[in-house]
């Protein structure tokens, strides 16, 4: 990913996205919450939200976002939906977590505070989505949910989809119990180097990063379409929230994507 500075609200791009006349895409990074969660003065979101919005240049009213249920949920976004969730909690679209769309002119979001935000775009059809991928998320496979939805919905061939997986909790720090880890040696049983010992007897590390990149090379993306950023979210307290470092009192950051045909 390379970094863009704004005093304000720095942000990420995948190199995988950048420099393309029919996406815009970000990451959003620094301490400022975008995200809603019960206990923020809604007032103070919605002003983080429109400054972001003029930092990377796609008007809050273009966004679209969900509430995110840590499902495998993929919902097919229209034109109808643009702003949908973006200064209020009330219009959001329901029980989803991915987002899927040809329409131009809007940004879909996803949010996280160490679930992995994954952006994906089909070059050749034109179809973006957006996914938030938490370890039941990963677990339940919602991005080869999405590639699927994807070719259902607009023939989007795998193999010319890009995608970013983006900064979220790394192996380093995400620690789990035997349960979690169980159901990661299940899916991944040719795949060492998933799950290994934690830090702490009885714990385990699971790399959520690599999981999701397998899912996509399974999904039949090629592996040189796809960018991890690489970026640990609780190792990174300047950049991004982290709700395992933070706790309840965690922000959000964001990641959204954008077609932009004109
Ligand atoms: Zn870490």
């Amino acid at each position: 990913m390379e970094r863009i500075e704004d005093k304000d609200f720095p942000f990420y791009r995948f190199k995988q996205l950048s420099g393309r006349p029919d996406i815009r895409h970000f990451v959003s990074s620094g301490r400022k919450d975008i995200g809603f969660a019960e206990a923020v003065d809604p007032a103070v979101i919605r002003r983080n939200r429109m400054e972001l919005a003029q930092v990377v240049g796609i008007e809050v009213e273009r966004w679209v976002i969900a509430h995110q249920i840590h499902s495998a949920n993929v919902v097919v976004v229209g034109g109808e939906d643009a702003g949908r969730g973006a200064l209020d909690r009330e219009s959001r679209i329901p029980d989803a977590d991915a987002l899927v769309t040809d329409r131009e002119g809007i940004c879909l979001m996803v949010f996280s505070a160490d679930c992995v935000p994954v952006l994906l775009f089909d070059s050749v059809k034109k179809v973006i989505a957006a996914v938030h991928a938490g370890w039941r998320g990963t677990a339940a496979q919602i991005v080869v949910r999405t590639v699927e939805k994807m070719r259902e919905r607009y023939g989007s061939c795998p193999a010319d989809i890009r995608a970013g997986i983006g900064p979220s909790i790394g192996k380093c720090c995400f620690e789990v119990e035997e349960g979690v880890a169980a159901v990661f040696r299940q899916l991944f049983p040719a795949a060492g180097s998933i799950v290994s010992a934690g830090k702490v007897s009885g714990k385990y590390q699971v790399d959520l990063w690599e999981a999701n990149r397998l899912e996509l090379l399974t999904a039949g993306l090629k592996a040189e379409n796809i960018e991890v950023a690489g970026l640990c979210t609780v190792c990174h307290p300047e950049q991004f929230f982290s709700y395992r470092r933070d706790g309840s009192k965690a922000g959000r950051f964001g990641a959204g994507i954008m077609l932009c045909f004109r």
